[in-house]
């Protein structure tokens, strides 16, 4: 396992448990320390997603529950809490009873170290596994076959980068180069993977690749609650896309919970929020914010920004055969989505369980196999993240203005007559529309949409979910004809201008 991020500990986890033997080898040297909060000390500059906030959807969750139930329960004791949507049911729903799957509606709150810390520390737990960190690798070890055969990986190079607490790190001097046989190879290496790179060494193509930057920069800041202070009640907004902003405030384990901006790569007004006092006064605005820093809190963190977020998936199979044998890729190297939609760790797990569940199979099916397993299970979401991207991106054009204006998310609606007729407008517009002010005002009024709306958020339905449930829709359409009938909905920070004097 190349890698021991959120995607390598899983197949970790799965495959070991499976029976098979695992190595896994991580380039940060992060020697496992005693509790979750340390490990939010980690220096994870390989994963510097880590420092921003995660959800873990539900489909995660119950993921964990069914395949790795002691897991979730370790997430839980480590500080971890479950988000129950059907608990705090929004006021304005027709109809508050219970119904059968809202079990299933439940998300977990809990910064990504601790997560992982929990994940690293079940894998070690397993008889055969071998964690060894500051191990970088740098490329694969092929063998030949008959000269037109699938070349077929047997191994990897690389090289200690520093002192881990492994055997290995600690018997490699630092920059001495190592090798190592394997059965298999995972890149887990996320998503600045170089196993292009690796496999053109080798002399195989590299896999093609459907590449959709996000031009979206992540502004977090993680904050605890001061002794004796509560979070504020659940049933209020969580964020909010104000057009030129989007925000969300996600509760984390052990008191903490963070704040985290989403801006455009090009709004160079915005780049006041990197510094702390640009990302304080632009939080105190924000009406999903405010109740979480009205004194009840402290930050624990500066302010972390990241770039270079994308929608990107690569091919292995070219042509109905693998580009290359005993070798996979897992998570986000195989498969990256927009973090906003909040689902890589989600879909990295689905991703180790659905290959540790086909290491039966002969090299060439297992490769053919896992290309047909990602393209069922994963791909749909990549494509959906992609659609999503684009609509928010037309959106954005024109310019937005006024409070609350041109949302494309879950964020305040404004309300208006709009279109007089569909045959007046753009299609696509209709669209649009309909979602604004037609599922969003139903997802707080109407019980079927609500759960179905968070079965979709959660991954626990399919992309197009929404648009195909016949309750759904004729539930949708009604909210949207009475849309003129509806007071404005309450915008979720202030106009863009507003916003930046305030700044
Ligand atoms: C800003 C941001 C916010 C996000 N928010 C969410 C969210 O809310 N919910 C969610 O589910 N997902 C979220 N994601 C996505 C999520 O973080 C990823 O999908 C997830 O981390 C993928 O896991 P991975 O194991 O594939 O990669 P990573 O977690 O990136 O792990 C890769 C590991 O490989 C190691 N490595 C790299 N190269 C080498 C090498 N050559 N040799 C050895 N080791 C190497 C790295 O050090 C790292 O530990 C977010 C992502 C970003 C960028």
């Amino acid at each position: 396992m190349v890698g021991g991020g959120v995607a390598g500990l899983g197949t970790a986890l799965a495959a070991a448990r499976a029976g098979h033997r695992v190595t896994i080898l991580e380039r940060d040297a992060t020697p496992m320390p005693a509790s979750a909060d340390l490990a939010f000390e980690w220096d994870r500059r390989g994963a510097p997603q880590v420092r921003h906030s995660h959800a873990f959807l539900a489909r995660l969750r119950n993921l964990l529950v069914e395949r790795a139930p002691d897991v979730y329960d370790a997430l839980l004791d480590a500080g971890a809490t479950e988000l129950r949507f059907t608990d705090d049911l929004p006021p304005t729903l027709t109809d508050r009873e219970p119904r059968p799957g809202d079990e299933r509606l439940c998300a977990i709150a809990c910064r990504r170290t601790t997560f992982e810390w929990v994940l690293r520390r079940a894998v070690l737990a397993i008889a055969g596994v071998e964690f060894r960190d500051g191990v970088a690798v740098d490329g694969l070890i092929a063998e030949r076959g008959r000269s037109n055969a699938i070349v077929n990986v047997v191994g990897v190079h690389g090289r200690a980068v520093s002192g881990g607490d492994s055997a290995t790190a600690a018997a490699t001097e630092t920059g001495r180069p190592f090798e190592m046989a394997a059965d298999l190879v995972v890149d887990a290496t996320g998503p600045r993977t170089a196993s292009p790179g690796w496999l053109t060494d080798i002399g195989v193509d590299e896999p093609a690749e459907l590449l959709v930057p996000s031009e979206i920069i992540y502004l977090s800041r993680f904050y605890r609650l001061r002794d004796g202070f509560e979070a504020p009640e659940a049933s209020g907004p969580i964020g909010g896309d104000l057009g030129y902003l989007k925000y969300a405030v996600f509760v984390g384990d052990s008191r903490t919970f963070s704040i985290t901006f989403a801006i455009d790569t090009d709004d160079r007004a915005m780049r006041a929020l990197t510094e702390v006092e640009g990302f304080e006064a632009a939080a105190a605005q924000l009406v999903a914010a405010q109740p979480w820093l009205d004194g009840r809190s402290e930050p624990i963190t500066g302010v972390h920004p990241m770039a270079g977020l994308r929608n990107r998936r690569r091919y292995f199979v070219r042509d109905g055969e693998p580009i290359v044998t005993g070798f996979v890729a897992v998570g986000d190297a195989s498969v990256c989505t927009n973090p906003l939609y909040g689902r890589g760790c989600s879909l990295a797990l689905v991703h180790a369980f659905g290959l540790a569940d086909l290491l039966d199979r002969t090299p060439r099916a297992l490769a053919l196999d896992f290309a047909e397993f990602t393209e069922r299970e994963i791909d749909p979401w990549f494509r959906a993240a992609v659609q999503q991207d684009r609509e928010a991106r037309e959106l954005l054009d024109p310019a937005p203005s006024g409070p609350g204006a041109a949302p494309s998310g879950s964020g305040a609606a404004p309300s208006g007559s709009g279109p007089a007729a569909a045959g007046d407008v753009d299609p696509k517009q209709l669209l649009r529309d309909v979602f604004r002010e037609g599922l969003l005002p139903a997802v707080r009024t109407s019980p079927i949409v609500y759960r179905a709306f968070l079965r979709w958020f959660n991954l626990e339905s399919t992309p197009d979910a929404l648009m195909t449930d016949g309750e759904v829709i004729a539930a949708v359409m009604q909210s949207y004809a009475e849309r003129g009938a509806r007071p404005p909905e309450p915008a979720l920070g202030p106009g863009r201008a507003e916003f930046l004097a305030a700044l």
